[in-house]
């Protein structure tokens, strides 16, 4: 059985790229009727925060990203203390006095010397006897993992293909820090192994461990797993994507008024290419196509207008109105507008097409919301060129007579008006947009007329009205 885990640590908000792995972990694990582990790596206390992990939690839900297993590292010390009590004893890993201080000396005579640096061996031979002598002195220490000299350590890489690397690259590395807290390196592969990880899903930057992780499961008699390094997501400018580009945590998207399925499927294309060519694709569908072996070894370079795009497809076409509503209800509501459901459906049925994140809807749908916009004096001098007084004098005795409710019938009254005044086609539609909504832009008056209750409409003209007597006077 397929088992896949997704591992952040909660020292920040769900990046964009670490939630592409979450994403491709879960879509290969139930590609293959798997599981899906979420593991917490907080094994860095001072990094760690709660906030963190609740936000992670959070935001991976709102994904749409559904685990089976849940841990905390954290909660799994007395694990690793066994595990490294058996590489001590079979002598893969051995305790090392070096202080900082001396450690520090041959890094920077390794950089004299401009070679990689690695740990010069000193304490690799300690006797048992040494070892105990110093102990009893009360010397801390940091257990290192013995790499036997000059292997080399092979894997093929379900994304990268062959990767080979010499473990005199690295020399023999600390799993113990000397505070007696364990390294990522070690705890990741006790945890893979425990908790039965086939396929280990993370970002090409983790390339460099894996030899490492690799030599531990093997002093550890444990098998060994599939790896799918996925590669970076690159920003426009083909640097690292960071927050120099901008938005880059989930959170901030999901602020911004972007729909979760919408980035689901974003994040999807980012690396991988969908045999079918299609691009939107629900869930099941990815769950149903989805590969590692189409994953592309090049890097992904974001494009946040593609993104918004699809957002507006999933706005216009994929969601059903009532999905939509839902969605948006809470942006509305934090603008402080009033409506109920039935309203904003009947809003949304025709007005869908005029945004594409959720947090555009307030503004771009104000119209139907707000009826006691200012009249300025520069837009009741703009309406009184126009001719407007004249213009809505007789609209509103058309709207009385013929309450419009769908955008033709509407579009047949300005046809009525401009035959009983004969004026210019622009100047009834400018005098309707502006006493309706203050601006020459934005949703079609037409769509406008069509939601708006009788009422509301002609108190709008009324107000506007009034305010031309008024200022006439
Ligand atoms: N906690 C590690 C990270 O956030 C996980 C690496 C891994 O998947 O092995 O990068």
């Amino acid at each position: 059985m397929v088992k896949t885990r997704f591992a952040p640590s909660p020292t920040g908000f769900l990046h964009l790229g670490n939630a592409r792995t979450a994403i491709f972990s879960y879509l290969f694990a139930k590609h293959h009727g798997g599981k899906l582990v979420l593991r917490i790596e907080d094994t860095d206390r001072e990094r760690s925060k709660k906030e963190y992990e609740e936000a992670l939690i959070e935001d991976l839900r709102w994904l749409g990203i559904e685990w089976d297993e849940f841990y905390r590292q954290s909660e799994r010390f007395d694990i690793y203390k066994q595990y490294v009590q058996k590489l001590l004893d079979s002598g893969h890993a051995y305790e090392c006095f070096c202080t900082p201080e001396e450690l520090e000396k041959e890094r920077q005579e390794a950089q004299r010397k401009g070679i990689a640096y690695r740990y010069s061996g000193k304490c690799r031979n300690l006797s048992k006897e040494e070892v105990e002598k110093l102990k009893s002195q009360g010397r801390p220490f940091a257990i290192r993992f013995r790499v036997p000299d000059g292997k080399d350590i092979v894997f093929n890489d379900l994304v990268k293909g062959p990767i080979r690397i010499n473990a005199d690259d690295f020399g023999d590395f600390v799993i113990v820090r000397s505070d007696g807290t364990p390294t990522y390196n070690f705890v990741v592969v006790v945890d893979d192994a425990l908790m039965g990880i086939t396929h280990v899903v993370r970002g090409e930057d983790h390339i460099p461990n894996t030899p490492k992780q690799i030599l531990i499961y093997e002093a550890l008699g444990f098998k060994v797993p599939e790896f799918a390094h996925l590669p970076v997501i690159l920003g426009p400018d083909r640097s690292k994507l960071s927050k120099r580009h901008g938005a880059v945590s989930v959170r901030n998207y999901r602020q911004e008024g972007i729909l979760p399925e919408a980035l689901f499927n974003y994040l999807c294309l980012l690396g991988w290419t969908p045999p079918n060519d299609k691009e939107i694709l629900s869930k099941e569908e990815l769950i149903d196509l989805f590969d590692l072996k189409d994953v592309n070894s090049a890097p992904a370079v974001f494009n946040r207008e593609k993104l918004l795009w699809m957002n507006g497809v999933y706005i216009r076409e994929v969601l059903s109105v009532e999905e939509l509503a839902e969605r948006i209800e809470p942006f509305l509501k934090e603008a402080g507008y009033e409506f109920d459901r039935d309203y904003l459906i009947k809003v949304l049925d025709l007005a869908r097409d005029s945004f594409e994140t959720l947090k555009e809807a307030p503004s771009k749908l104000e119209p139907f919301f707000v009826d006691d916009f200012p009249l300025s004096e520069e837009l009741l001098k703009k309406l009184s060129d126009l001719g407007a007084q004249e213009i809505l004098k007789v609209v509103s005795q058309e709207i009385e007579k013929t309450s419009p409710s769908n955008p033709e019938e509407v579009k047949a009254l300005a046809k009525n008006v401009q035959k009983a005044l004969g004026v210019k086609p622009k100047n009834i539609w400018q005098s309707l947009r502006l006493a309706m909504t203050g601006k020459l832009e934005g949703v079609g008056i037409d769509v406008l007329l069509s939601v708006l209750p009788k009422d509301r409409v002609l108190y709008r003209i009324n107000r506007v009205l009034s305010a031309l007597e008024g200022a006439k006077a």
